[in-house]
């Protein structure tokens, strides 16, 4: 039998609740795959500070470094804002877990399960089937970029620097995530930069375009412009599949086109690295205005875990089965975020009893 070690990171605030509803799907799937789950849990975030004094403990780290997929759900709140130096912020563990795991991609799928078309702010037709994956560079440009800072100008005023930067295998290595992924998929790259008025975008669109040339010809490749992009997504988000794009760009356009598909809790990544285990997490936050009241919606987290199954442990048919059935258990059950009349009231247990249902 098949055994992947899976290390689930809860955290804080709604994180325990939606994960138990993870551990509830990894249970059915270990019987429907004839599969094994060797589970590792610890703890990451404020949860973590308040035992051990430090967010990420090095055997945490270590822990996650020999798993096979890292499943977290969120961390964070309100009674440790401003109250522990920035190191020792809950979210310094995760920033710690994504450095160390070197995880460069970062993957944003916009999904638009049919059930929830009536809550976007675009029209139905618009988002109806929706399914566009977001390939965004995640360790580099701007956000990373040296010089930085904020300068005092010889003449008096001041001014503030940063700088975008990429080199050439910084560029390859995140084009061939693009390139893959839309293997799998619908065999599109859109490549969104800004050659027409930044350097680091022409060198962009010129290495994409070598990689496409030497290996992916199989790919359709289209370059568009960030700011057309930005239109498009919001004019005809159905005409993309796979958009690659750098960090700034991408934190912009994902965000963006998560709110075409309706709520916060609906929304799963990944981020990959180049070899070790990927990180699987929901968008959201740690929710502290429900937590701890059994009501927050456990579908980002299941739709991460979802993620893991295809991308980490190759179990891309069990990922299938699973977004089916959430997307089946949303035509009756729904979470307070995304409830509408006609539709039966569920807690977070309530949407995994759903789902699981469905599962059969
Ligand atoms: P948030 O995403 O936690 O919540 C925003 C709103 O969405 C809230 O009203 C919340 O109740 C709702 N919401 C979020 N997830 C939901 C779910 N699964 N089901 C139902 N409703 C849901 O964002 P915030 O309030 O800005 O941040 C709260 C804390 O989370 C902060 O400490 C922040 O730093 C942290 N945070 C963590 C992550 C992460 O762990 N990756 C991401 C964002 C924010």
């Amino acid at each position: 039998m098949t055994t992947h070690k899976v290390m689930l990171l809860p955290g804080d605030g709604i994180g325990p609740e939606i994960m138990a509803e993870v551990r509830r799907v990894m249970g059915w799937i270990e019987g429907a795959y004839g599969v094994s789950f060797d589970v590792s849990e610890g703890l990451i975030g404020g949860c973590s500070y308040e035992k051990f004094g430090h967010p990420l403990t090095d055997d945490t780290l270590a822990q996650a470094k020999a798993s096979d997929a890292i499943v977290m759900g969120c961390v964070g709140g309100p009674q440790w804002d401003g109250k522990t130096d920035y190191d020792k912020r809950p979210e310094a563990g995760l920033l710690r877990l994504r450095k160390d795991l070197d995880l460069f991609a970062n993957l944003r799928p916009a999904m638009c399960f049919d059930a929830l078309a009536d809550a976007s702010s675009l029209k139905r037709e618009y988002v109806a089937g929706l399914d566009i994956l977001f390939v965004r560079e995640l360790a580099g440009g701007v956000y990373f970029g040296e010089p930085r800072g904020i300068e005092d100008l010889p003449g008096g005023g001041r001014v503030g620097i940063n700088t975008q930067r990429y080199t050439d295998q910084e560029i390859i290595r995140i084009a061939r995530v693009a390139f893959e992924m839309a293997r799998k998929r619908n065999g599109l790259v859109h490549s969104a930069e800004k050659a027409n008025v930044m350097e680091s975008g022409l060198l962009w669109r010129e290495e994409v375009t070598k990689l496409h040339a030497a290996e992916y010809s199989d790919v359709k490749l289209e370059h568009i412009l960030a700011d057309n992009c930005a239109m498009q997504l919001v004019k005809n988000p159905k005409q993309f599949d796979v958009i690659l794009t750098d960090n700034l760009f991408g934190d912009l356009l994902s965000d963006a086109a998560a709110m075409l598909t309706g709520s916060l809790g609906m929304l799963p990544s990944a981020s990959l690295g180049s070899g070790g285990p990927g990180l699987y997490e929901p968008v959201h936050g740690s929710a502290p205005d429900i937590a701890g009241q059994g009501i927050a919606n456990p579908i980002a987290a299941i739709l991460s875990f979802a993620m893991a199954l295809r991308y980490s442990l190759d179990m891309g048919d069990a990922a299938d089965k699973v977004e089916a059935a959430v997307s089946k258990a949303l035509d009756s059950a729904r979470t307070g975020d995304i409830w509408a009349d006609g539709f039966e009231k569920v807690g977070t247990t309530g949407m995994g009893d759903a789902i699981l249902k469905t599962l059969g």
